[in-house]
């Protein structure tokens, strides 16, 4: 996918997230190294430094073709596979969102600005009312999935109820949206046998856990290295009533992916 600058988008709305006052060494150096990128360049035509990036996000490279991808195919006996990360030596990492209680105006522009491939796990009973925030969201490049209805911690319910959840999640996304979403996330990553059986027969094609995790605006890691690595699952935390904002926390994690060598890929082409 090829980058392109949104030339004179806000050329007069210059807003750099999190900075007014910040006193964060990385967050100033970012700013140094923002200027010294084309410093000509007037900061309109820039979105990455609007947005407090130091550098454009590399773009990501071509996905694989979905066979050889493994993920979605992997399942056994006909169940999704459980992954929390994507086998692939491609220099990505995937962004995830859930729940879908922050609704920021200008986290569209953000995502719209940087070209961000984000997917979106929403829960009808959070959501409420807020959809069509999330088909802006869509319509500059996010993807919506399945969080279920009513965000139960599903391990232990019986087949009927967690089929209700999935399902139902499945048919108001697509009343909503005209999309069936192949991707599914349970509550609090907690699911068991019957979740997979529940989630296959709502047409699910992979459950989506996550190796990293956003807390207070900090990276922490699931099991293996305590750093991000091509194919890493990041699940952005949502709903925090304290510290950073949805954007800032995106940012910081940019900041992060920049500074492993690594972009952002779009998760459904790799599942
Ligand atoms: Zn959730």
């Amino acid at each position: 996918m090829r980058r392109r600058l949104w030339a004179g988008v806000l050329a007069a709305a210059v807003l750099l997230t999190g900075c007014a006052q910040s006193v964060d060494p990385i967050e100033r150096l970012g700013k140094k190294a923002a200027q010294r990128v084309r410093p000509h360049e007037p900061a309109g035509e820039r979105p990455y430094a609007r947005w407090g990036l130091a550098a454009p996000l590399p773009p990501a490279p071509k996905p694989p073709a979905r066979s050889a991808a493994g993920g979605a195919d992997a399942g056994r006996g006909g169940l999704p596979p459980v992954v929390d990360h994507v086998p692939t030596r491609d220099k990505v990492v995937f962004l995830t969102y859930d729940d879908g209680s922050e609704r920021d105006p200008r986290f569209v522009d953000m995502v719209r600005e940087l070209r961000l491939p984000v997917s979106m796990f929403l829960t009808d009973s959070v959501v409420g009312p807020g959809y069509g925030h999330f088909a802006r969201l869509r319509s500059v490049g996010a993807t919506i999935q399945n969080h279920t209805l009513d965000h139960p911690s599903l391990r232990g319910l019986p087949y009927a109820g967690q089929r209700a959840e999935i399902c139902g999640q499945q048919d108001k996304l697509r009343s909503r949206f005209g999309l069936r979403p192949r991707l599914f996330r349970p509550p609090y990553g907690t699911y068991d046998a019957t979740t997979l059986r529940a989630a296959a027969d709502c047409g699910i094609a992979a459950v989506v856990l996550w190796r990293a995790s956003t807390e207070n605006g900090a990276l922490v890691f699931g099991d293996g290295e305590r750093r991000l690595r091509p194919g890493d699952i990041v699940s952005v935390a949502s709903g925090e009533a304290t510290g950073p904002t949805l954007r800032e926390r995106t940012t910081r994690l940019l900041r992060e992916i920049q500074g492993r060598g690594l972009t952002v890929g779009r998760l459904e082409d790799y599942l």
